[in-house]
């Protein structure tokens, strides 16, 4: 079978020509006589491959030498309850509920300490990045964004100024997809299945003195879930997830090939914008984000009625464009043109969605 038009919004589409290598290197990794998944994470070879990572990671985006970066389990809910534990030393934090993933993150916040709500946009059902009022109260340990919303596919495109507050930024899908100025952030973390690698890896790069000398909550936080220790031990307290470490350094260096962050995000706003331009045109197609709120990576739509929403995406998956419907909280579509989407998949989706919209273009209007 041919290579799937695969717009999941992850875990999602790898490079090719990465799968291929990985492929190659399965039985036999650079002479070792075995797969990363086979050798001991003390190994030298593993070494490398880390060393390797960070070091791909650090000079793709200009991490300073004051920040440390982690390569952890968990997944990003993980860091939803790592980050008070770590950070949170006076007890209290300002959420930005911009979405689901971030709404998750302040619950979570909330059995640690206090959370509070210093803006949400459910009111306006998540269409578009809610305003954050400053000046922010200066006594805040942090202020905690979810800068891309996976879900509803909207995007912070300005960074609020937090003054001397540190801002954490789970950035998870909009990760190497457009340059990222790091020194704006106190932490940023990643989980890799979106754009950096196979599920399983979460990315966290932290300005090192906000890691103080251990967490916030002191000895209560398991030992796993310390910044401090896993970033002491270079993401090696216990076994890490080795094959994941090993994909996201081949996707550093693939990012690096392509011509590195900014070519990324101008690749990558011209594709989207090729689809919103289509959706604001469209006759029969509704984006569901307000224009100055949507998202570099996941597109979301719908057609007049559900039934044209499912009709479109069966009809999607006989063209192989697959894993296009939208999340199960908000319907509709959506389609997530994440790093590894080739070109020609956006293409079969535009063409896909102009030959449905011939069809159905004079439907009824949408009840709701
Ligand atoms: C996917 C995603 C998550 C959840 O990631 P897991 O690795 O499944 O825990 C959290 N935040 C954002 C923004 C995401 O896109």
């Amino acid at each position: 079978m041919a290579r799937a038009f695969n717009f999941s919004a992850g875990p999602s589409a790898l490079p090719e020509d990465l799968l291929k290598e990985a492929a190659a290197e399965m039985l036999d990794f650079g002479g070792t006589g075995m797969s990363v998944m086979e050798m001991s994470h003390r190994s030298p070879a593993f070494q490398t491959i880390v060393d390797d990572a960070e070091d791909t990671l650090r000079h793709l985006l200009a991490i300073p030498d004051n920040y440390r970066v982690m390569f952890l389990q968990g997944g990003a809910t993980l860091q939803f309850a790592a980050v008070p534990m770590n950070l949170m030393r006076t007890g209290r934090a300002g959420y930005v509920v911009s979405g689901n993933w971030s709404k998750l993150a302040w619950k979570e916040a909330q059995k640690y300490g206090e959370a509070v709500p210093v803006a949400t946009g459910e009111n306006d059902g998540f269409t578009r990045t809610p305003k954050v009022p400053t000046p922010i109260d200066q006594g805040l340990d942090y202020l905690y964004i979810c800068q891309n919303e996976t879900v509803f596919g909207t995007m912070m495109r300005e960074l609020p100024d937090t003054g001397s507050v540190p801002l954490v930024a789970d950035v998870s899908s909009m990760f190497l997809s457009c340059p990222l100025d790091v020194e704006r952030y106190g932490l940023i973390y990643a989980g890799a299945q979106k754009n950096a690698g196979p599920a399983g890896t979460t990315i966290v790069i932290c300005r090192d003195d906000l890691i103080g000398d251990g967490p916030a909550l002191g000895d209560v936080v398991p030992t796993y879930m310390g910044y401090r220790l896993q970033a002491d031990k270079g993401s090696l307290y216990n076994t890490p997830n080795c094959w994941g470490i090993y994909m996201c350094g081949k996707v550093f260096h693939w990012v690096e090939d392509m011509g590195g962050l900014a070519a990324m995000g101008e690749r990558n706003w011209a594709r989207v914008n090729r689809l919103y331009g289509f959706l604001d045109e469209s006759s029969l197609f509704e984006p569901l984000v307000e224009r100055d709120s949507r998202s570099i990576a996941n597109v979301t739509f719908r057609c007049p009625t559900p039934e044209l929403d499912a009709a479109f995406v069966a009809g999607a998956r006989e063209r192989g464009i697959q894993n296009i419907k939208g999340h199960r909280i908000l319907g509709g579509m959506r389609a997530s043109c994440y790093n590894a989407v080739p070109d020609a998949a956006i293409d079969a989706l535009l063409a896909y969605m102009g030959e449905f919209e011939r069809e159905h273009g004079h439907g009824p209007a949408r009840q709701s």
